[in-house]
């Protein structure tokens, strides 16, 4: 593993966001829009910066790239009323943009008042959308990153920083989830047991 950002950097990058998001609402009321899990570090600490009246309220938003062009799965079950309302949507990454484009685009419909966005970090020369985010924390080389929410394979959540996935950080995380594959099977397995007896 190695470290992109550490936590230090990731605070401070923070705050310049809190500020910079503050500055523009001022004392308007806001609705954050969390995009699980990815962003759940970032919009915990985030809120802490932030001073206006505020609402928050989280969605899932999962792409399915399996040969298909990744088609946005989103379950909104915990997402606030947001239609008159200024929204900011929070995300971890914006990579080439498609999943927060074609978000935006389904939260749009609901008719908010303004929609913004804010993200942790983007990737240098990978924008494929025509459009981009209002507020990032930092622009990062085009390298897979793990860490303060973002998961290889379910993995890494945890880490307080952000850092570069190396072979042996892939590898650990791919024997776990084939580990925790194989016991979903077993006990499945020992379920069906069960009520054949
Ligand atoms: P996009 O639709 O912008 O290409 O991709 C966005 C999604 O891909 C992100 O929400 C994230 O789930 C995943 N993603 C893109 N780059 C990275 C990365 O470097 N690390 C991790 N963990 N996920 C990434
Ligand atoms: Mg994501």
């Amino acid at each position: 593993m190695r470290i992109l950002l550490g936590d230090s950097e990731i605070r401070d990058g923070v705050r310049r966001l809190g500020r910079e998001i503050q500055a523009f609402y001022g004392q308007k009321p806001l609705t954050i829009v969390g995009v699980m899990t990815g962003s759940v570090m970032f919009l915990a600490d985030l809120l802490r910066e932030l001073a206006m009246p505020l609402r928050v309220g989280v969605i899932q938003a999962r792409s399915y790239r399996d040969g298909r062009a990744g088609k946005l799965v989103i379950n909104a079950d915990f997402m606030p009323h947001i239609a008159g309302r200024d929204v900011l949507i929070v995300d971890d990454i914006f990579d080439t943009g498609q999943t927060l484009f074609e978000l935006t685009d389904q939260i749009d419909h609901l008719q908010p008042k303004s929609v913004r966005l804010a993200v942790l970090l983007t990737k240098k020369g990978r924008k494929r959308v025509g459009m981009e985010p209002d507020h990032v924390g930092f622009d990062i080389p085009n390298e897979f990153v793990v860490g303060y929410g973002l998961d290889y394979r379910d993995a890494y959540r945890h880490l307080p920083y952000v850092a570069i996935l190396e072979e042996p950080d892939r590898i650990a995380a791919e024997r776990l989830a084939e580990e925790a594959e194989q016991r979903g099977t077993t006990d499945q397995e020992s379920a069906a047991a069960a009520k054949r007896e």
